[in-house]
């Protein structure tokens, strides 16, 4: 059985547990390392369980804990060429646990498999990952991503849980005064971050092709809630005709705490 959780997501911190109860990935390290490891403990896990950290991106809410785990255990930290050599820049510590992977390239540990893919994002090399459990489940997380294009939706179908980027709602964004005009764009580009409409579409098209279950990701703090990213999701696949907890299981990630634990 897989076992899943969130650790926080969102614009202050992202971290993510893939994999099944012996052991798994973290993905990003955007919490502290104290917090990572009292929510593993919660959760009756421990640094022991994690095979590895994978790296999405260099952005400070992906790495706030990195230097921290990379000081304290050997735990091997994955990153493709780009991000690894920001990484490297940034801090002697990290370079020490740093491995490199191409994207693209399916990753075997010895519990877990993974293959980073491409995504658009304003980082020097942004990936997403899809994993491939011991026992053949597979999660894909995939945020930080301005669109879904083809070359990312075949990433995406035939897994058995998405965690899919919701972070913006347009009209909470185009009205928010409080953030400059560039910044907005920047969001809202192809190379920002995904839109819960945009989002909607996606997993209207992953229902389609077989794809049941949905974790809404990385939501902003100042332009999205949590009840509207959900409704705009269930209302795009309701009107499709397909029906919550009987067609598809939908959930939010809790932005500062530790989300339940999914197991399937
Ligand atoms: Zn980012
Ligand atoms: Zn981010």
């Amino acid at each position: 059985m897989a076992r899943v959780f969130t650790l926080s997501s969102g614009s202050s911190g992202n971290c993510a547990y893939i994999g099944d109860a012996k052991s798994g990935i973290l993905v990003d390290m955007g919490k502290s390392f104290l917090r990572v490891k009292e929510d593993l403990e919660k959760n009756d896990m421990s640094l022991e369980n994690v095979e590895a950290v994978v790296i999405t991106h260099e952005h400070s809410d992906h790495i706030k804990g990195l230097e921290t785990l990379c000081k304290k255990t050997d735990i091997p930290v994955y990153a493709t060429e780009k991000t690894a050599e920001k990484l490297s820049l940034q801090s002697e510590i990290i370079e020490k646990n740093l491995h490199i992977i191409k994207s693209c390239e399916q990753k075997e540990l010895q519990n877990t498999k993974f293959t980073l893919f491409n995504v658009h994002h304003d980082a020097v090399d942004t990936v997403g990952v899809r994993v491939v459990t011991a026992d053949n489940r597979r999660v894909v997380l995939s945020t930080d991503t301005g669109h879904i294009d083809d070359g990312i939706f075949e990433y995406l179908k035939d897994a058995d849980l998405n965690i899919i980027e919701s972070n913006y709602d347009s009209n909470m964004l185009m009205c928010n005064v409080s953030y400059p005009f560039l910044l907005r764009r920047r969001i809202a580009s192809n190379n920002g971050h995904l839109s819960n409409s945009d989002c909607a579409k996606t997993v209207l098209e992953l229902l389609k092709v077989g794809n049941r279950r949905f974790v809404l990701a990385h939501l902003s703090e100042q332009n999205n809630t949590p009840e509207i990213a959900f409704e705009t999701v269930r209302l795009c696949l309701d009107e499709a005709g397909y029906v919550l907890d009987k067609d598809f299981e939908l959930s939010v990630a809790p932005r500062a705490e530790m989300s339940k634990m999914m197991v399937f």
